[in-house]
């Protein structure tokens, strides 16, 4: 009896380490297989794409950007860090901010408040359309530019200070206080940004947004959110820290909060990428988010953060070799969630 007892333990112990290791196994997996080669190769791969794209000079500061560039970073899931490529290069963060603002937003209102103002939909226009104010008469979502100056005036503080929390947060999860506002880059927005200056006016006027009359102060916050200047590792570290719940890529729990990094990778996945985002669910298949300084950030749920950048982009206003750098590795290591 006492034998047949013996044997049945050892078969549960078996079946168990046959079972319930794979998600352990294939972490470590992947952790063995992300050396600075294969970035290496992402790199050199990819190249010629950058002549492929055009960087954007609809704001006349991000014209200057280099279009040769090109950089990526990763941050394991035990938080090891490999880099390649022009990892020195900063750039502004853009469109990627808005990931950032929807956390504040929800943690000052809650997410019903915010989602009275704005959809859950996904797109098919450009990022700085603004027709569904005309028809819904509120934004498709916190993606676009619409959705995103609604978010931003949603933060609580008074003037600057809720940009100032943004910048804070973002040096919190990148635990990079050198983090600053391109102060040339804000006034560049500031200047030529009469489209969203538009979007502004109308949500005020479809009562989305309250504002003192002439009070730019909170669409100026969303034009400096854009022009905070970011590295490629800093994305990687964003992606980290939404990949695993809120918890930091050095393991810093202070702001984990698993039901609102939910809410921002279903955003990312959904319309991260624009109008482009069906098409990349399809083929790359991880929650992502672009900028139109040419960053990607990537992040691949419990796993790794993923920071890209190249500033020639597509027609979707999306870095092209950026994407292919991310295409390749996610083929070559099966990080589509729906493998
Ligand atoms: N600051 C940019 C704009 O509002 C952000 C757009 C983007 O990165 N897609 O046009």
């Amino acid at each position: 009896m006492q034998k047949h007892l013996q044997w049945a333990l050892l078969f549960l112990v078996f079946f168990y380490f046959l079972k319930t290791p794979q998600g352990y196994a294939q972490k470590n997996d992947l952790e063995k297989q992300i050396q600075q080669s294969v970035l290496n190769d992402l790199i050199a791969n990819n190249r010629s794409f950058t002549q492929e794209g055009k960087v954007a000079d609809y704001i006349p500061e991000l014209g200057k950007a280099n279009p040769n560039d090109m950089a990526i970073a990763i941050v394991t899931s035990n938080g090891r860090i490999i880099e390649a490529g022009d990892t020195q290069k900063t750039f502004t963060i853009q469109s990627i901010s808005k990931l950032i603002g929807l956390v504040l937003a929800v943690e000052d209102r809650g997410e019903e408040e915010v989602f009275k103002r704005v959809g859950y939909y996904g797109t098919p226009k450009p990022f700085n359309s603004y027709a569904d104010l005309e028809t819904h008469l509120k934004p498709l979502n916190p993606m676009m530019n619409a959705g995103a100056i609604l978010v931003t005036s949603l933060i609580k503080g008074k003037g600057q200070e809720p940009f100032e929390r943004i910048l804070e947060r973002i040096r919190y999860i990148t635990k990079n206080n050198s983090i600053q506002l391109n102060t040339r880059v804000y006034a560049s927005e500031k200047s030529t940004g009469d489209r969203n200056r538009g979007i502004f006016y109308i949500l005020k006027n479809n009562g989305w947004i309250q504002s003192e009359e002439g009070d730019e102060d909170q669409l100026n916050n969303y034009f400096r959110q854009c022009s905070i200047e970011v590295s490629a590792l800093d994305l990687a570290k964003i992606g980290y820290f939404f990949a695993h719940q809120g918890t930091r890529f050095d393991g810093d729990t202070r702001f984990k909060n698993p039901k609102l990094t939910e809410l921002i990778l279903a955003q990312m996945l959904i319309a991260g990428m624009y109008d482009f985002s069906g098409t990349y669910a399809r083929t790359v298949g991880v929650p992502s988010k672009s900028g139109v300084g040419g960053g990607i950030t990537v992040s691949v749920p419990h796993q790794m953060g993923i920071g890209t950048y190249s500033p020639a982009l597509d027609e979707h206003g999306n870095s092209i070799a950026g994407y292919h750098m991310i295409l390749e590795l996610a083929d070559e290591l099966d990080l589509s969630l729906f493998r």
